[in-house]
C-alpha cells in the first residue's frame, strides 16, 4: 500500500463503519465451492471465482488483507489514519450455506471476532454474522452475540438465496434487532440469481453497479413491504451513500402513492409513513467506497447530519487520499465530528472512553 501516514491529529476519532474480514477457514470453503460448484449462485461464482482464479496483485493483496484482523490490520489502519474499524463478515457471509452449516459458521465467526476485538479493544469493534436461512437460529445467535460477546449489531449481505427480508419468515431476526436496540447493516451482495444475468456479460455484477441495484432493491422491498410499520424502531444502515436511494427520494414517494391509490399491486399496500420518511427515520448512511465530496454533501444535506457516517470499505477500496478528502469536507466542526465519530458511537453503541 501507499505508506502515506496521516500525521495531523484531528479533533475527532475516525471510525470506519463498513470494514470487511473473512476467516481463513471460510476463505477455503469459498474457494472449494468455486471448484466443486456447490454454491451455484452465478453472482457468487463470478465474484469469488475472480478472487480464486486471478493472479493479479489486486486479488492477492485483497485476499491477504481480508483474512488479517490482527496486528497487520491495525498497522494498516495506522497508516491510513483510521482510529477504529467496525468489522463485519464479508459478502456473502454464511448465507449461501445450508442452514445448519451457516448457523454453526456464524457462531464460530462471531466467537473469533469477539476474541480479536478483546485483543485490540480501542481499535476494533464488530457486527455479528447470522445465518438468516434459519431465522429462529439467527435471532438467537444475534442475541448471544450482542449480550454475551458485546458485538454491536448484525450484518446481512443482501439476498438470502434469492429471498429478501420483507418476507415475514425472516421477521424474528428483525424483531430481535429491534428488541436488542442494535442496527442491521444491510450490506451488498451480487444481484440475486433472478436478476444477475444481464449484469454478468459486462462485468457489472459487483461493486461497480450490481451491488447497488441489488441492495437498493432490498431496502425498498423492506420499506414498501411494511417492515417499518411492524418494527418502527428498527434501524438499518446502508453503505455506499444509500445505494442510490437518496437520489430517488422524490420519485419513490410520488410513484408509491400512485401505485397504492390505483391498487396496481397486491404487494404494495398503504404505509403509515411515506418511503422518504422511513428512509430518514429508520436508516443511516455510510460513505463506503463513495468518499466523493459532491455525493457526500448531497446525502448529508438531504438525510441529515445525524444520519451520515464515515466508512472506507477496507480492504476492497483502500484509497489513502480519501481520508484526507473527507477531512477536508466543507462541514462545520460539529458536523464533521458527528460524521467521523459520534454518529457511529450512538448508532452502534460503541464505547466512548477511548479518546
Ligand atoms: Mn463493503
Amino acid at each position: 500500500m501507499n505508506p502515506q501516514t496521516i500525521t495531523s491529529v484531528p479533533p475527532y476519532r475516525r471510525i470506519a463503519t463498513e470494514e470487511a474480514w473473512l476467516p481463513p477457514e471460510m476463505a477455503q470453503m469459498y474457494l472449494r465451492a468455486i471448484q466443486d460448484k456447490s454454491i451455484p449462485d452465478p453472482g457468487f461464482q463470478s465474484l469469488w471465482g475472480f478472487f480464486a482464479g486471478s493472479q493479479s496483485e489486486r486479488a492477492s493483496t485483497l485476499f491477504r488483507r481480508i483474512q488479517d484482523i490482527g496486528d497487520g490490520r491495525v498497522r494498516e489502519m495506522d497508516a491510513l489514519g483510521t482510529d477504529v474499524q467496525i468489522l463485519s463478515l464479508t459478502c456473502p457471509g454464511v448465507q449461501p450455506f445450508d442452514p445448519a452449516t451457516g448457523t454453526a459458521l456464524a457462531k464460530s465467526t462471531n466467537d473469533q471476532l469477539a476474541e480479536t476485538i478483546r485483543r485490540h479493544p480501542t481499535r476494533l469493534d464488530g457486527l455479528a454474522a447470522v445465518a438468516p436461512q434459519d431465522p429462529q437460529a439467527a435471532a438467537k445467535e444475534l442475541e448471544r452475540a450482542v449480550t454475551k460477546l458485546g458485538l454491536r449489531g448484525l450484518i446481512i449481505n443482501s439476498h438470502i438465496n434469492g429471498e429478501y427480508l420483507d418476507d415475514q419468515k425472516f421477521w424474528d431476526i428483525l424483531a430481535a434487532a429491534e428488541a436488542l436496540n442494535v442496527p442491521l447493516y444491510l450490506h451488498p451482495n451480487t444481484p440475486s440469481p433472478q436478476m444477475v444475468e444481464p449484469f454478468l456479460s459486462r462485468g457489472l455484477d459487483a461493486a461497480i453497479y450490481g451491488f447497488a441495484c441489488e441492495t437498493g432493491l432490498h431496502a425498498l422491498r423492506m420499506i414498501v413491504g411494511g417492515v417499518f410499520d411492524r418494527f418502527p424502531k428498527l434501524q438499518v444502515v446502508l453503505g455506499h451513500l444509500g445505494e442510490a436511494l437518496p437520489y430517488w427520494l422524490y420519485r419513490i414517494d410520488f410513484m408509491h402513492a400512485g401505485i397504492v391509490r390505483s391498487d396496481r399491486c397486491a404487494g404494495a399496500r398503504p404505509l403509515q409513513r411515506k418511503p422518504s420518511e422511513v428512509l430518514r427515520q429508520n436508516f443511516h448512511y455510510t460513505t463506503s467506497g463513495m468518499c466523493w465530496e459532491p455525493a457526500v454533501m448531497y446525502v448529508h444535506k438531504l438525510m441529515g447530519a445525524d444520519r451520515l457516517m464515515y466508512a472506507m470499505d477496507y480492504p476492497y477500496q483502500v484509497v489513502p487520499e480519501e481520508v484526507a478528502a473527507m477531512d477536508a469536507l466543507p462541514l462545520s466542526a460539529e458536523h464533521k465530528k458527528m460524521f467521523f465519530q459520534t454518529n457511529a458511537e450512538r448508532v452502534f453503541g460503541l464505547r466512548t472512553d477511548a479518546g
